[in-house]
C-alpha cells in the first residue's frame, strides 16, 4: 500500500521543528523506521510530516554531571558502537543488537524508539530499568519527565503535542552497577515476545536497588517491584512466584506462553545481576 498524501517540510532548527508541531496533523520524522511503515499501511496519516534529521547537535553521546546523555537523533548503530555507552551505559549496549536489523539500526534514532513507545520494544524498558529520564523542548522551553512518568499507554507518552523529544539521560554506571538483559525472539531481531532489562548494585554478596523492567507482556514497559524484592532478598524462585503480570493474547503468543516465557527469563536475568559486573 501507498501512504496517504502528506506535505513535507524539513526542520533546520528546533525551533522550527516545534512551531510547525502547532500545524494541524503533523508528525516529526526521524529514523522513519516505525512512522514509514504505519503510513505505509495507512495506520495513520499526518497532514505534515516535519524532518528533523537536518537539525544540528541532537546526536551527541556525552557523560554529564553522573548521567550518560544521548541525543534524539543518535541512531541506534551510533549508540551500540559508542564506548561511551559500553562503559557508561552496559545496559542500553546489551540490548542494541536485538534492536531490528543492522538496516534498521543505520537509520533509526533513540529517540523516534523512545518517542514511539511500542510495547515490545528494548529501549523504554531500559531506561525504565535504568530510572533514567526524558528530556522534551516545546514552546515553553526544556523539560524533563522520568521514564516512570513517561510511557502512559499504548504507544502513549507525557510529550506534548508540540514537544520535541531532544535527549534520553540514564545514571553512569558505577563500580557497583550490574545490569541484566534477556529477550526471546522468533527471530533474532525480530521485537520480543517478552523481554527483560535489569539494574541493580552489587552489594557484598547480594544485590541492592534491583529494578527489573519487563517489555511486550502489557500496554508500557512494566516493573514488577514484588519480584524486584524479593531478588533484592537473594530468593531467584520467590522473584518468579511474584511476578505480578497480566499480559494478554497477541499475533506472538498466548498470554499463558508469555507468563511462563517471563518466568524464565527472570532466572536468566537474575543470575546475570548475582554473577556479573557490569
Ligand atoms: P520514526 O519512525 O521516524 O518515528 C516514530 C514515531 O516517533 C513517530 O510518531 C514520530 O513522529 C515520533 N518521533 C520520532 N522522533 C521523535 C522525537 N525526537 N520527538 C518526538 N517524537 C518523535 N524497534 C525495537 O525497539 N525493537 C525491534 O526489535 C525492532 N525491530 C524492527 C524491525 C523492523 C523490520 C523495523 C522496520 C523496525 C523495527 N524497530 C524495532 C523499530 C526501530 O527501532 C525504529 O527505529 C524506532 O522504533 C523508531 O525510531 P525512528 O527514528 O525510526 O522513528
Amino acid at each position: 500500500m501507498k501512504p496517504a498524501p502528506f506535505a513535507y517540510k524539513k526542520a533546520r532548527t528546533l525551533e522550527e521543528a516545534v512551531a510547525l508541531l502547532g500545524e494541524k496533523d503533523a508528525r516529526l520524522l526521524a529514523g522513519g523506521q516505525s512512522l514509514i511503515a504505519t503510513l505505509n499501511m495507512r495506520l495513520s496519516s499526518p497532514s505534515l510530516l516535519i524532518d528533523i534529521n537536518g537539525i544540528g547537535g541532537l546526536d551527541g553521546i556525552s557523560v554529564k554531571g553522573g548521567m550518560v546523555e544521548i541525543g534524539a537523533l543518535a541512531r541506534h548503530v551510533q549508540a551500540e558502537r559508542s564506548d561511551v555507552v559500553a562503559k557508561n551505559a552496559p545496559l542500553i549496549a546489551r540490548a542494541m543488537p536485538h534492536i531490528g536489523h543492522p538496516a534498521i539500526r543505520n537509520r533509526g534514532t533513540l529517540g523516534g524508539s523512545i518517542a514511539f513507545a511500542d510495547p515490545a520494544a528494548e529501549l523504554p524498558a531500559c531506561l525504565l530499568a535504568l530510572d533514567g529520564e526524558v528530556e522534551a523542548t516545546g514552546p515553553k522551553g526544556k523539560r524533563t519527565i522520568k521514564a516512570q512518568d513517561f510511557f502512559n499507554g499504548l504507544f502513549e507518552t507525557a510529550l506534548g503535542p508540540q514537544e520535541v523529544l531532544t535527549a534520553i539521560r540514564v545514571p553512569a554506571a558505577a563500580k557497583d552497577t550490574r545490569v541484566g538483559f534477556a529477550e526471546l525472539a522468533r527471530r533474532h531481531g525480530d521485537y520480543a515476545i517478552v523481554g527483560l532489562a535489569a539494574s541493580g548494585r552489587g552489594d557484598g554478596k547480594g544485590l541492592a536497588d534491583v529494578r527489573l523492567a519487563f517489555f511486550g507482556v502489557g500496554n508500557t514497559p512494566l516493573r514488577v517491584k514484588k519480584a524486584e524484592a524479593a531478588l533484592t532478598a537473594g530468593n531467584i524462585d520467590a522473584a518468579v512466584n511474584a511476578l505480578e503480570l497480566e499480559p494478554h493474547d497477541d499475533v506472538q503468543a498466548t498470554a499463558k506462553v508469555k507468563k511462563h516465557l517471563a518466568g524464565v527469563l527472570l532466572r536468566r536475568v537474575a543470575k546475570q545481576l548475582l554473577e556479573a559486573r557490569a
